[in-house]
């Protein structure tokens, strides 16, 4: 009996859904860095009830882990075991009030701020700055040129590990920098969002500019994850932000195999071509080490890494 149950694939062990399960699945393509190794089973609910069943069902052992677009993501070579969920196109939409926003957690940051704009809703534009998804944004209390989302949050709803539903208040998210105290295994479903009324072209005027200052100042035609450090409200900082901490300790341009910390924005990690996600940790953890030898700072993650190394002696 027991020698069966080992012989099961995770694969056989999960719930019928009415969704897509796909063994083996590449993650590297759909995260912004572009490595890391495969989910061991990739979900992709057909709708929230889907979801809610498939979390009520699968055996308890069965580790999740929830992704939006990968753009704050660091997919280790080894790949993820468990499950990994993505929203599709069923949780993605977005529905415009006078001035609320109700926006799915799959939708994309920038597409929300599009229908906002387009509907005279103002407030939102910071949102077109941030390559993710609501989800994501959630998570992470995204912000972006002076706001963030516990500015404009108003409440959302989420299932918890068990497939229970909660709405929860702007109080209930616990928001600080980059944090959301929600706990980790719950998946967000959709936000509502506060905004106010503008003209559209005024708005407009607004996202042209956060997109010209992101040219400037972000290598965001890179394959890169974003701020990789979150910046340190430790008194050792003495204010400085990451970036000003990471370029005093000498680590603007530093490489690591094809990872290299970005010449235009220091605390930006890039793959420069060939990287593996080790290339890209280690070189994260070398620049953690060099600043708190610099400074005494310890530099914290913002970019969420998830899943394995690679074993030992196996190519990623
Ligand atoms: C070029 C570039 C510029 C960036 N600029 C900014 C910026 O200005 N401001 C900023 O805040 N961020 C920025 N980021 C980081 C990133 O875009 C944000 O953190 C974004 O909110 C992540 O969303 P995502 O959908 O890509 O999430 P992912 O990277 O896929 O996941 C990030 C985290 O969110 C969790 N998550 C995703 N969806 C859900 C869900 N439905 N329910 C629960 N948890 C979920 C994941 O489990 C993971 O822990 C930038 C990134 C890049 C690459």
């Amino acid at each position: 009996m027991m020698a069966a149950q080992k012989m099961q694939t995770l694969l056989e062990r999960l719930p019928a859904v009415r969704g897509r399960y796909t063994e083996n699945a590449a993650l590297a393509g759909i995260t912004w860095f572009r490595v890391g190794g495969p989910a061991e089973v990739s979900f992709r609910p057909a709708d929230r009830d889907d979801l809610a069943a498939f979390l009520m069902t699968k055996p308890a052992d069965v580790p999740v882990t929830v992704i939006g677009v990968g753009s704050n993501l660091l997919v280790r070579d080894g790949g993820v075991p468990g499950v990994v969920i993505r929203l599709g196109r069923d949780f993605a939409g977005v529905e415009i009030g006078r001035t609320t926003v109700r926006a799915g957690a799959a939708a994309l940051d920038l597409n929300v701020a599009l229908a906002a704009r387009n509907a005279g809703v103002a407030g939102l534009e910071f949102l077109s700055g941030i390559p993710g998804t609501i989800g994501g944004a959630l998570r992470m209390n995204g912000g972006a040129y002076g706001k963030e989302m516990k500015d404009v949050t108003v409440s959302a709803e989420a299932l918890d590990s068990r497939g229970r539903l909660h709405r929860l208040t702007l109080a209930e998210l616990g928001f600080t920098y980059r944090h959301s105290e929600v706990a980790e295994d719950w998946i967000f479903l959709q936000a509502e969002l506060q905004g106010s009324a503008d003209d559209p072209a005024a708005i407009g005027q607004r996202m042209k500019e956060i997109q010209d200052k992101r040219e400037s100042t972000q290598p965001i035609r890179t394959r890169t994850g974003g701020s990789t450090f979150a910046n340190p409200a430790a008194p050792e900082a003495q204010g400085r932000k990451a970036w000003e901490l990471i370029d005093g300790a000498g680590c603007r341009g530093l490489r690591i195999g094809g990872a290299m910390m970005s010449e235009k924005h220091c605390n930006f990690l890039i793959n420069t071509g060939d990287a593996t996600a080790a290339d890209i940790e280690s070189l994260g953890e070398e620049v953690r080490r060099r600043v708190k030898a610099q400074s005494g700072v310890d530099l914290q993650w913002e970019i969420r890494r998830i899943g394995v190394p690679a074993r030992r002696g196996v190519a990623p």
